[in-house]
C-alpha cells in the first residue's frame, strides 16, 4: 500500500505527492478514505494561511471524510475491516472538565483533523480512533456520508438553539452551512426559516431547499422585511452563518423580544454591536463552535430519508484535480454549494 496525498504547499498552491502510510495504532482504525468535501475554512486556509503557520507547508487540508476501515487496532471491537465509516474528525483528550461534561467540542487539546497542526484526509489513507468512526447505514453512501460533518454543525445550532415546532427561524447566509441549518430546522419542524443573503443565486438556492421566504439584504431592508413576515415580533431564532461583521451586526435587528441569536459563522474582527437592544429585549446570545454528539442524529435522519444532503453537492473531482477543487470552492459560481473529492471509488 502506497499512501499520496494532496498537498497545498503555499498559498494556492496544491501538490499531489506521496504521503507516510499512516501507523494504526491499538485504538485505531486504518481508514481508505473514499470522499472528502472542501470545507469553507479549508478554502479560506488555502487562499489565507493563518499567521503563525507560516511554517506548516507541505499541509493536508480536509476534514468533511468518509472510507472503508481496512485494518483495526487490537483494542478496537466496535468496528470490523470493510466497514464504511463516516469521521469525526476532532480528536480530544477525554480527560478535561470538558471532555468530561461531554462538551467534548471545547477541549483545549483537540487535534482537528485540517486544523493546524493536524494533517487533514485529502489523503488515501487516514488512522483515526475508532471510538470517532460512525458505521454508516447501507442506504447512506459514502459520498453523501460525508456531508454528515457539515449537518452536524446545523444539528447542534439549532439543538443549541432551541429550534422547536412553531419557531421562527432567520438565517442570515445561504452557503453550505446555512442551508445545513434550514434542512435541520425544517427537521425540527420549525413554523417558518427566512434566509437571508447578498446573492440572488443563493436565494434561489434557499428557496430550491425549502426556504419559506428569502431577503435579498443589500437590495432590501432585512429588518422591515422581516418585521413584515413576522407579524411585527421578529423571529424567534436568529441564526448567523456568513461569518461577516456586518451579518452578525445584523442579528440583533431581526430578532424578537426574549428571543435567541446563534452566531455560528467565524467572524473576525470588530463587530459594531448595539448591545443595549439585547439587554432591553433579552435576547439570549448562543454561539456555537462546531459539533458534539450530533453524528448519530445525522445518521439517523440520513437512514430514514429525513434530509437529502446530496443535494448540497454541486461538483466532484479527483484526488489528482485537488486543486481544482479548491480553486472552484474559492473562485465558482454563487450557485456552487459543496465541492467533494472523490478519493476512491465506493
Ligand atoms: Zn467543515
Ligand atoms: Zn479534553
Amino acid at each position: 500500500m502506497k499512501n499520496k496525498a494532496a498537498y497545498c504547499t503555499g498559498l494556492e498552491k496544491m501538490e499531489i505527492d506521496d504521503a507516510p502510510m499512516p501507523v494504526c495504532g491499538d485504538e485505531d482504525v486504518l481508514i481508505e478514505v473514499a470522499y472528502c468535501g472542501v470545507c469553507g475554512s479549508d478554502a479560506h486556509w488555502y487562499a489565507n494561511g493563518e499567521a503563525g503557520f507560516e511554517d506548516v507547508y507541505p499541509y493536508i487540508l480536509g476534514h468533511e471524510f468518509t472510507g472503508v476501515v481496512i485494518e483495526t487496532g487490537s483494542e478496537v471491537s466496535n468496528l470490523k475491516i470493510g466497514d464504511r465509516v463516516v469521521v469525526e474528525p476532532g480528536k480530544t483528550c477525554g480527560k478535561c472538565k470538558w471532555c468530561k461534561e461531554g462538551r467534548y467540542n471545547l477541549c483545549p487539546d483537540i487535534r482537528f483533523l485540517s486544523a493546524p497542526r493536524e494533517q487533514g484526509a485529502m489523503q488515501k489513507y487516514v488512522a483515526h480512533p475508532a471510538s470517532l468512526c460512525y458505521k454508516l447505514p447501507e442506504n447512506v453512501s459514502l459520498k453523501t456520508g460525508a456531508l454528515i460533518e457539515p449537518f452536524a454543525v446545523g444539528l447542534h445550532a439549532v439543538e443549541t438553539a432551541e429550534v422547536t415546532p412553531g419557531k421562527t427561524v432567520a438565517i442570515l447566509g445561504c452557503g453550505c452551512i446555512g442551508l445545513c441549518v434550514l434542512m435541520a430546522s425544517k427537521l425540527y419542524h420549525a413554523a417558518k426559516v427566512i434566509m437571508l443573503d447578498v446573492f440572488e443565486e443563493k436565494l434561489q438556492t434557499a428557496l430550491a431547499f425549502g426556504a419559506d421566504a428569502v431577503i435579498h439584504s443589500k437590495n432590501e431592508d432585512a429588518a422591515a422585511r422581516v418585521m413584515e413576515l413576522t407579524d411585527g415580533m421578529g423571529a424567534d431564532i436568529v441564526f448567523e452563518a456568513a461569518g461577516t461583521p456586518v451579518t452578525t451586526a445584523m442579528t440583533e435587528k431581526l430578532v424578537m423580544r426574549g428571543g435567541v441569536i446563534t452566531l455560528i459563522g467565524c467572524t473576525h474582527g470588530e463587530t459594531p454591536f448595539e448591545f443595549y437592544h439585547i439587554i432591553e429585549k433579552e435576547v439570549a446570545i448562543k454561539p456555537i463552535f462546531r459539533y458534539r454528539n450530533n453524528y448519530q442524529t445525522a445518521i439517523k435522519a440520513l437512514e430514514g430519508g429525513r434530509v437529502e444532503l446530496d443535494r448540497l453537492i454541486t461538483g466532484e473531482y479527483t484526488l489528482e484535480q485537488a486543486k481544482e477543487a479548491f480553486d472552484t470552492a474559492l473562485y465558482g459560481k454563487q450557485d456552487n454549494i459543496k465541492v467533494m473529492v472523490k478519493i476512491k471509488d465506493e
